[in-house]
């Protein structure tokens, strides 16, 4: 099957699935991402990323017939547009330059995507001056990036890979649970932030496990 295929290509179809799936998952996530935003910020995280990828979705009509650069860049600019908050200007960051890694590109191999996915989260690094550790949406990013490095050391198809990635991501989310924030709204609050999942980790879990959900099924 070809989504098992070690050489199997992410296609432009796909990377429409992974962004259309996310919005879902934002959508059904709302309020979830919202109380954990509630208990550590200002309570608007849900409602931001929801605004936004609803914003992305009607617009991605507008690129119907471009390539996968010129679609996440479209992503990015809406994010950067809707969203506000810390949040906004940051997963803009991510798409942005996932976009410029992948620009003209209308397929991607798993070698694409974990480079695209590693700039994409170097420069949410460097726009926050944030460090794993920091208990940011980096916490559930960078473990990603180090899964797709690990799977594709070892050769295992993009899906697996991707699962595998999500896996991580997930259990980067978990572990900000006990940090104390040291970037964002939650820094304010000092050790008083420790006990609460970050809803920015948490919905970086969400986008990469709509990656594997959406990417790499067969179209
Ligand atoms: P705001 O904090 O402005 O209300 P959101 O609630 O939409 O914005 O997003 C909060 C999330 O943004 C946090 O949970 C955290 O994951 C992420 N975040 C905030 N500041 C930074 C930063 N400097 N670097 C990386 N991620 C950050
Ligand atoms: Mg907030």
């Amino acid at each position: 099957m070809a989504a098992e295929d070690v050489s199997a290509a992410i296609s432009r179809a796909g990377i429409l699935r992974w962004l259309e799936a996310f919005a879902v998952a934002v959508g059904e996530n709302k309020d979830h991402l919202t109380r954990l935003d509630a208990a550590i910020g200002d309570g608007d995280h849900g409602a931001n990323l929801d605004r936004g990828m609803r914003a992305v979705l009607l617009r991605l009509p507008d690129v119907a017939e471009r390539d996968i650069g010129a679609t996440l860049k479209l992503m990015g600019m809406s994010l950067v547009s809707t969203v506000g908050g810390a949040s906004g200007p940051l997963y803009g960051t991510l798409f942005l330059r996932m976009g410029d890694a992948t620009a003209g590109k209308l397929a991607l191999t798993l070698e694409d995507w974990t480079a695209a996915l590693r700039m994409g989260v170097d420069g949410v690094a460097t726009r926050g001056k944030a460090h794993p550790g920091d208990k940011t949406m980096l916490d559930a990013l960078a473990p990603a990036v180090e899964a797709l490095d690990a799977s594709q050391a070892q050769g295992t198809s993009i899906a697996e890979a991707l699962r595998r990635s999500a896996l991580a991501a997930e259990r980067g989310a978990a572990d900000t649970i006990p940090l104390v924030a040291r970037r964002g709204r939650a820094s304010y609050l000092g050790e008083r932030s420790a006990g609460h999942q970050d809803p920015g980790a948490t919905s970086a879990f969400l986008l990469l496990r709509a990656a594997a959900e959406g990417l790499c099924r067969a179209t």
